[in-house]
């Protein structure tokens, strides 16, 4: 499996490059007066950079996933932590714990290279070194607070509640998600970056009118400063209930009008109004669900560690093999998931089209693309695998048609 999804991705890298790279001469007659040559190739530039250097990780990463199991990397560092001998709930938050640091300080050169090469070179980035060591200092501090209390509660519920586990388990796991959903964007979002409610004006007047309009509550609109690490443009709701937030990011308040704003808002709104919050929330419980009673029994067997390099099954091992070989697996299912986000953006863009003027909403598409250096023409069958927006020129196509 790890040699068909890599062989898999590879093949999809280099048809997503050759495509790319084939189209870059002309500009797509549908956004030939939309956008300039120039424009064109830099977004063919950026996205074959980006796809090429993709490809160092992917191998990097295969080889870290041998290492850590056939290599024995994962067995010696169990067999260190036991030696301490401490409490089997603490040997495994240890175990866990130090398995990721080591692994977040593996994946911290490409990182540097994404950000302050390869982002830098198409002029995106605005971090600096000391947001950049700050991010990972807040970062870690989070995982850490957060981490510990559940991993502590699942280990217990995996060793103390016999053959029910997993169901224990899986209610826990998705109290946590919604715990988190509900504190992310007034205690989490703000760690990392400032919120400011939007000023009073025009912009915040057709967007509070556009929110009535809908029948939208929210507790704020919010601007924040994404300019303080890229220059691309975003914006998104977040929490759920009465806790919701709208967030723009000032790059975007930068790229488009009030009635470009208007609509992607709606856009925006569409995602909540066509309830793809909740839909995501219900896939994502389940496969959980199911992901977990692989667990529970996989757990029971012994050629799943020693098949794997681990000499000594214990549940801690057992969550952290199974995280650590799930997404060769899962890789299959990508396209499904692409299939069920790209049916939701359109279904978005046709409330928006509806709500306000489908044009606008192409005018700050076209911007955004723009703006963003995405490409026009992406391989139809790399699109289809992992793009969870459609393809530019066909999502353009489809709201043309219900201008
Ligand atoms: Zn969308």
């Amino acid at each position: 499996m790890l040699a068909v999804s890599t062989l898999m991705r590879l093949y999809l890298s280099h048809r997503q490059v050759s495509y790319v790279s084939s189209h870059r001469a002309k500009v797509p007659e549908s956004f030939a007066d939309k956008i300039s040559l120039e424009d064109h190739q830099k977004a063919a530039d950026y996205t074959t950079a980006k796809v090429r250097f993709g490809r160092l990780p992917l191998f990097y990463e295969v080889i870290l996933l041998l290492i850590w199991t056939l290599g024995g990397g994962l067995e010696w560092l169990n067999q260190f932590v036991l030696s301490y001998e401490i409490d089997p709930i603490f040997t495994g938050i240890a175990v866990i714990l130090s398995f990721t640091f080591i692994s977040a300080m593996l994946d911290l050169p490409f990182s540097i290279y994404s950000t302050f090469v390869l982002e830098e070179k198409f002029g995106f980035n605005r971090t600096t070194i000391k947001t950049f060591i700050a991010d990972i200092f807040k970062g870690s501090l989070l995982g850490l607070v957060l981490s510990v209390p559940l991993l502590y509660v699942v280990l217990w519920l995996m060793q103390q509640t016999g053959e029910q586990w997993w169901i224990y388990t899986w209610l826990v796991i998705s109290g946590f998600s919604l715990f988190m959903m509900w504190v992310y964007p007034t205690w989490i979002a703000p760690i990392f970056n400032k919120f400011e409610p939007l000023e009073e004006g025009e912009t915040l007047n057709r967007i509070t009118s556009l929110l009535e309009r809908c029948g939208f509550s929210s507790n704020g609109i919010f601007v924040i400063d994404g300019s303080k690490r890229s220059s691309h443009g975003n914006a998104y709701f977040s929490g759920f209930g009465r806790n919701k937030r709208i967030v723009f990011f000032d790059t975007l308040l930068k790229m488009l009008n009030d009635d470009e704003l208007e609509a992607v808002l709606a856009h925006e709104l569409g995602h909540f109004k066509k309830k793809h919050i909740i839909k995501g929330m219900v896939i994502s419980f389940t496969t959980t669900l199911v992901g977990l009673a692989i667990l529970a029994w996989l757990m029971k067997v012994e050629w799943f560690y020693t098949s794997l390099g681990i000499s000594q099954p214990s549940t801690y091992m057992a969550l952290l093999l199974f995280t650590l070989i799930l997404p060769v697996f899962t890789f299959a299912f990508q396209p499904l998931l692409s299939i069920f986000s790209r049916k939701n953006e359109f279904e978005a863009d046709a409330f928006a089209a509806q709500q306000t003027d489908a044009k606008y909403l192409v005018q700050a598409l076209v911007g955004l693309y723009r703006e963003n250096a995405s490409t026009l023409t992406p391989d139809p069958l790399y699109s289809a695998f992992y793009d969870s927006h459609p393809p530019a020129p066909v999502r353009i196509a489809h709201l043309n048609a219900q201008a």
